[in-house]
């Protein structure tokens, strides 16, 4: 019970540190990542704050050298899922009612032990089975992990104080109660800062969890339950299971008790999950929420008043980084015919300065796509290019999965706006490009708004304010985060909530208060402190 109105420290984005040459945090990474990389974990499920080992297990190997063994983690059955339930439920009465000062201190504790002590663990894990490189390790596993722990401590407290008015002889008030029941918590491979954040949103709000976390991110959630667990996360608040996605799903939303989806991966997922949501529907003893942030296919519109520097430089951090397997990643490109020779030329002395290899080697821009599944999609639609007279990679088109899953960064010109890589989501370092005539500058944003199923991300560039303005009006609709001069990547917790629209999600902004209220059931509470006795309104005469 809180005694006081508490405000807790202001939250601030985590400095990003730049592991140059003879740095300490450099050092302490690499060894890091070479122990660890040269040992074997064993990741458990976690269910009642026990570890939980079936002897059914599957090998965690890292994509970049894939014949390489670094772990396993554990299979479970039904009965485990089961049994993370109703932990997860019988954990509810104690969590939901402690103080939420309580709740925000475990959280705030873990930014500032991930900040410190588990840093280099996050992010040695994260490069390990995820292939980052160190620079993508330190943004995602590190600085968005904080920030989200961080900003959502300030932001349930923001909504706390989101009050309505009283009357006269009456005190209105709302609390924030948490759901009834338990979140699904379900996570993609490609952030291990979303996967720790969708478990650990509801929490926060007072929410008891199932995670099932990808099973390509097993490492890196071991790192996050140790974390939580110093942190003083109570047992039972967030269960973690693996196995047979569709056996845990179909065992998760069969549950009564069932209350909330957070989601993040693609959108067939999320919209098989979501009619499975529909046919149950009966069986719930509440509505539940359903949260998803799902698919992209992302784009760059340029107009010739643009840079084409600028241009060249957001497609090759925006389509690169971390393989293109960013879900804000810029996958097409609508270029004006005057300036593309330039932006062209640019592209071509970008790309051949980029390395690709292990992220152990800080000299590699690229690293490896997270599994052989996803490195056989990208190379089917390369080497489609490669025949297609509708196609011409004028960039990369290599790819080798001999030791580890690498597909080179690759740019395709498209003679056609709707050619197969403009409009479906491959996941990999692949940017596809359409070149429109100038005076067809309005068309070109018609073609960006319509081409795809999707609404993510995406970027214009122009020096024109009168062209800025009419594209962002004329693609309001196409991006859920929109940026004008810059990459279409990189978005920061508290500075630009992440999440679209249409077929990419519910757009409930992960790590702002959107987010956070969704996982809240609001109670009015009207107190009137002199009560009626008369039933007769003065009307009456
Ligand atoms: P995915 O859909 O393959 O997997 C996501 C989760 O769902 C994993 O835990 C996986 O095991 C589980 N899953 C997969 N198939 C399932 C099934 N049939 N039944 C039950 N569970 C199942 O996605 P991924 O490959 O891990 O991540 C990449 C996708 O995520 C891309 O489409 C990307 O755009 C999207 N993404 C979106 C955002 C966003 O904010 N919009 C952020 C990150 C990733």
């Amino acid at each position: 019970m809180a005694r006081g109105f508490f405000n807790v420290p202001e939250a601030i984005n985590e400095p990003v540190k730049g592991y140059a040459p003879g740095s300490p945090e450099r050092e302490e990474l690499l060894a890091t990542y070479k122990a660890m990389y040269n040992s074997n974990i064993d990741v458990p499920m976690h269910i009642n704050g026990e570890e939980v080992r079936t002897g059914n297990t599957s090998n965690i190997n890292p994509p970049h050298d894939h014949k390489h063994i670094v772990g396993q983690y554990h299979n479970g059955e039904k009965s485990h899922i089961d049994a993370a339930i109703s932990t997860a439920l019988a954990a509810r009465e104690k969590w939901s009612n402690t103080c939420w000062t309580e709740r925000a201190s475990i959280f705030l504790k873990a930014a500032e032990l991930l900040a410190g002590p588990y840093r280099a663990r996050m992010n040695a894990a994260t490069m390990i089975a995820q292939s980052k490189n160190v620079h993508q390790a330190e943004i995602d596993a590190a600085c968005e992990m904080i920030d989200f722990f961080r900003f959502n401590v300030q932001y349930m407290t923001d909504i706390f104080k989101d009050q309505p008015i009283s009357s006269p002889g009456i005190w209105n008030r709302v609390e924030y109660r948490p759901l009834e029941g338990f979140v699904y918590a379900i996570t993609p491979f490609n952030f291990t800062s979303i996967a720790a954040n969708l478990a650990a949103a509801p929490a926060l709000m007072g929410n008891v969890v199932v995670w099932k976390p990808s099973s390509h991110q097993a490492y890196s959630a071991q790192v996050i339950v140790d974390l939580f667990k110093e942190a003083g996360l109570p047992d039972g608040v967030i269960n973690v299971v693996y196995g047979d996605p569709v056996m845990i799903t179909d065992t998760v939303l069969a549950s009564p008790d069932f209350s909330g989806l957070h989601f993040t991966g693609s959108t067939n997922v999320f919209n098989h999950f979501w009619k499975q949501i529909g046919n149950n529907i009966n069986t719930y003893k509440t509505y539940p929420r359903i949260v998803g942030e799902t698919g992209g296919k992302d784009f760059i519109w340029a107009h010739n008043s643009s840079n084409p520097l600028q241009v060249a430089t957001a497609i090759t951090r925006g389509s690169f980084e971390y393989q293109g397997q960013k879900c804000s990643a810029a996958s097409r490109a609508y270029i004006p015919a005057s300036i593309w020779s330039e932006v062209k030329g640019h592209l071509i002395s970008q790309a051949a300065e980029i390395k690709m290899g292990s992220p152990e080697n800080t000299n590699n821009f690229v690293n490896a796509v997270i599994h052989e599944g996803s490195f056989d999609k990208i190379a089917s639609f390369i080497d489609a290019a490669k025949a297609d007279a509708d196609a011409e990679i004028i960039i990369g088109g290599n790819h080798d999965k001999s030791v580890g899953y690498f597909i080179e960064p690759t740019v395709i010109v498209a003679k056609s706006p709707t050619y197969a890589t403009m409009t479906t989501e491959l996941f990999g370092p692949v940017m596809t490009v359409f070149v429109y005539e100038d005076d067809q500058w309005e068309a070109s944003l018609k073609l960006v708004d319509e081409s795809t199923e999707y609404a993510l991300t995406g970027a214009i560039f122009s020096t024109d304010r009168y062209i800025v303005e009419k594209a962002s009006k004329a693609l309001e609709n196409a991006a859920g985060n929109f940026y004008i001069n810059d990459k279409p990547t990189g978005a920061v917790v508290g500075q630009q909530p992440f999440g679209g629209g249409r077929s990419s999600g519910t757009n409930d902004k992960a790590g702002s208060a959107q987010n956070l209220l969704r996982w809240t059931s609001v109670r009015l509470i009207k107190e009137t402190f002199v009560t009626p006795t008369d039933y007769k309104y003065p009307f009456l005469g």
